[in-house]
C-alpha cells in the first residue's frame, strides 16, 4: 500500500500536466480502464481510512490530524446507494465486504484504525455534505497496482444502485462512467440485479426521479405505467418509500 501511494505522489505532477489531453478514463479510473489508473484524480485529496460502516459509508481523517475519534469525518459515497445492513437487505453484507476488500485487502480489517490511504473527490457542484452532515465524495484507492474508483466498482458489481438526490453533483464524465457501470451490471444480472424483474410494471411521473408501485403516496393517484427496465434506462431509481 505505502509503496503504491508514494509512487502515486511522485507521478502526480506529471498526471496534472497531462490532464487536459486525457479523456474520461483519466478522470474516472476503474477496474476496467486499466490503461491509465496509477494515480488518483487531480481534484482528490488523500485521507486515512479509519473504519468501514457499510457499503457506502466510511470514517476518515485528514493525514495531518492525529488519530482520534474527534478528528474523524463520516463520508457518504456520492452517486450510489448500497443495500441497508441494518434492514438486512439482500447483498448488504456483500457490498460491505467488497468495500473492505478493495480498501483493506481483506474482509477482516485490523482492530482499531484501518490506516489505509484513500483519495476522495468532492462533489462537482453543490454542498460538500449531505443532510445528515456527512461529507460526500467519490473514493479512489490503489488496488493491485491500479487506482480504482470504489463507487464505480460497487456499481459494476451490482452491489450499488445509482443514486442522485441532488442533480449535477457528479461531473458529466463521472456520471457517464457510473451509468455505464450500472448498465453493465444490469445486463449481466449481477447481485441486486439478479433479483430485479425488469419487465415488472411500475409507475412514474413527468418530473419525478423515481419509479413507484401503483399505490405509492408520491404518485398522488397519478403516474404513468411502464417497465422497471424502461424507468432505469431513463435514469430513474427505485422509490425509497414504496421500494418499487
Ligand atoms: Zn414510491
Amino acid at each position: 500500500m505505502g509503496c503504491r501511494n508514494s509512487k502515486a505522489a511522485d507521478t502526480k505532477e506529471n498526471h496534472e500536466s497531462q490532464d487536459h489531453q486525457q479523456s474520461r478514463s483519466a478522470a474516472t479510473p476503474s477496474l476496467t480502464t486499466k490503461a491509465f489508473t496509477s494515480v488518483p484524480p487531480a481534484t482528490s485529496q488523500p485521507y486515512i481510512l479509519c473504519a468501514v460502516y457499510d457499503g457506502d459509508t466510511i470514517r476518515v481523517r485528514r493525514p495531518q490530524e492525529p488519530k482520534g475519534r474527534e478528528h474523524e469525518l463520516r463520508l457518504r459515497f456520492l452517486g450510489i446507494d448500497t443495500p441497508e445492513l441494518k434492514e438486512q437487505e439482500p447483498f448488504a453484507l456483500e457490498a460491505k465486504n467488497h468495500l473492505l476488500e478493495l480498501l483493506t485487502g481483506s474482509i477482516h480489517p485490523p482492530k482499531g484504525e484501518i490506516g489505509a490511504t484513500v483519495f476522495i473527490t468532492p462533489p462537482a457542484t453543490g454542498s460538500a455534505v449531505d443532510k445528515y452532515d456527512r461529507m460526500l465524495g467519490i473514493v479512489y484507492v490503489a488496488h493491485e497496482g491500479s487506482m480504482v474508483c470504489v463507487n464505480e466498482s460497487l456499481l459494476r458489481k451490482g452491489l450499488a444502485r445509482l443514486y442522485e438526490p441532488t442533480p449535477n453533483q457528479l461531473a458529466p464524465d463521472v456520471h457517464r462512467a457510473f451509468e455505464d457501470a450500472q448498465k453493465d451490471a444490469r445486463k449481466h444480472k449481477r447481485a441486486i440485479w439478479s433479483l430485479t424483474d425488469e419487465k415488472a410494471t411500475v409507475y412514474t411521473t413527468t418530473n419525478g426521479k423515481a419509479y413507484h408501485l401503483k399505490d405509492c403516496e408520491h404518485l398522488r393517484g397519478g403516474g404513468r405505467a411502464g417497465t422497471v427496465g424502461s424507468a432505469l434506462d431513463r435514469g430513474l431509481a427505485a422509490c425509497r418509500t414504496c421500494h418499487a
